[in-house]
């Protein structure tokens, strides 16, 4: 057990880490957060601050050398560097992050434990798109198989005489799912190999990017989520998973959907702040320095997290107004449309 008082070390400087951070004050940790962008809304609220790029090994040694643990709220860190640091102090591990970072190797990773994806084919050039829209059909949503996150990097594709001039490139096409409705499985597991669920939240998404999520779910959601869960915990179970995990699916006529997973806290979890007797950042914190996991029961339903986007936060006192919200703002100067600045929780 890593005891209160130690330092624990987050690659990435974003608003998940900022929550992780001030999930792990609480808990009496102190944490030092290591990123590349100068303004980071996570070392506003840490102890210790590196800013060095991923692959400036001497910073990340040295940063290694003086944290109890590591973790990452960032799921694009490169992999190659972090291969020096000290092994076992890193959790997440490796293979969760290399799952992650590509679209392809994750439906196929996800597949091969009797996940079901939406149907897809790798695509490099032009005629490989041609390929898979004939094999698969149109519409569909043609994405980077690196990097893409909240609806940046896909394109949808109406009809084969739509499709884009492609040049060469790491992408993947998939055939557009008629779900009824999006959710997410979010669980935590320890080095033990303990799991706790989160109630699986209803998630609705504008433009690829969360606008809420909502529990209870609807009725079509509520009885895919058991498929769902055992999907995850076999994910967690295959790669040694240790931390909170993400798994998003959309729910159909035929059942569940795997659409992505994510190796962190996620943005379908921050109800659980108020929301849940322990939230996903505590649990984070609890699996990763070795305590047990606290108890992941919804306090009360229903319950509503609103994402607050660019100009959503302009005016705050608005915000502040409603007795009822817990208003969380991410300190972010730079308030640019479709960007993340805060959520809004309610309870009842
Ligand atoms: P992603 O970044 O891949 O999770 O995509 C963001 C959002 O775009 C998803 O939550 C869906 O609302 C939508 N989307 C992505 N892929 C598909 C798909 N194959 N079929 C239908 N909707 C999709």
């Amino acid at each position: 057990m890593i005891e209160p008082g130690a330092t624990i070390g987050i690659l990435g400087g974003g608003q998940l880490g900022r929550m992780l951070a001030m999930a792990a004050a609480q808990m009496g940790y102190r944490c030092h957060v290591f990123a590349p962008q100068e303004d980071s809304v996570a070392a506003d609220v840490a102890a210790r601050f590196t800013c060095a790029g991923w692959d400036d090994s001497e910073a990340l040694t040295r940063f290694a050398a003086e944290c109890a643990v590591l973790t990452y709220e960032f799921e694009n860190v490169p992999v190659a560097p972090l291969a020096a640091l000290p092994p076992g102090k890193l959790a997440p591990n490796t293979s969760a992050l290399e799952v992650a970072q590509d679209r392809l190797n994750e439906k196929r990773f996800v597949e091969g434990l009797g996940g079901r994806p939406a149907p897809y084919a790798p695509v490099d050039d032009a005629d490989a798109l041609r390929a898979a829209i004939e094999c698969i059909g149109a519409p569909g949503i043609l994405k980077t198989r690196r990097e893409g996150y909240d609806g940046k990097g896909q394109w949808r594709i109406a009809s084969a005489a739509e499709a884009p001039p492609v040049e060469r490139g790491e992408l993947i096409y998939e055939g557009l799912v008629h779900f009824e409705a999006e959710f997410s499985v979010i669980l935590a597991r320890t080095a033990g190999g303990e799991i706790r669920f989160w109630d699986s939240a209803e998630n609705v998404h504008h433009g690829g990017i969360l606008a809420r999520s909502t529990l209870p779910p609807s009725p079509a959601i509520a009885a895919q989520v058991e498929p769902a869960r055992q999907l995850a915990r076999a994910v967690a179970e295959a790669l040694d998973y240790v931390g909170v995990l993400t798994l998003e699916f959309f729910a159909t006529a035929d059942g569940p959907v795997f659409n992505e997973m994510a190796p962190r806290v996620h943005n379908s979890g921050h109800w659980t702040i108020e929301g849940a007797t322990t939230s996903q950042f505590e649990n984070h914190i609890r699996a990763i320095c070795g305590l047990p996991l606290g108890d992941t029961a919804t306090r009360t339903l229903p319950v509503t997290m609103r994402n607050l986007l660019g100009e959503d936060v302009a005016n705050p006192a608005a915000l502040f107004a409603d007795p009822a919200a817990s208003v969380h703002l991410y300190g972010k100067a730079d308030i640019r449309k479709g960007r993340k600045m805060g959520h809004v929780t309610r309870l009842g």
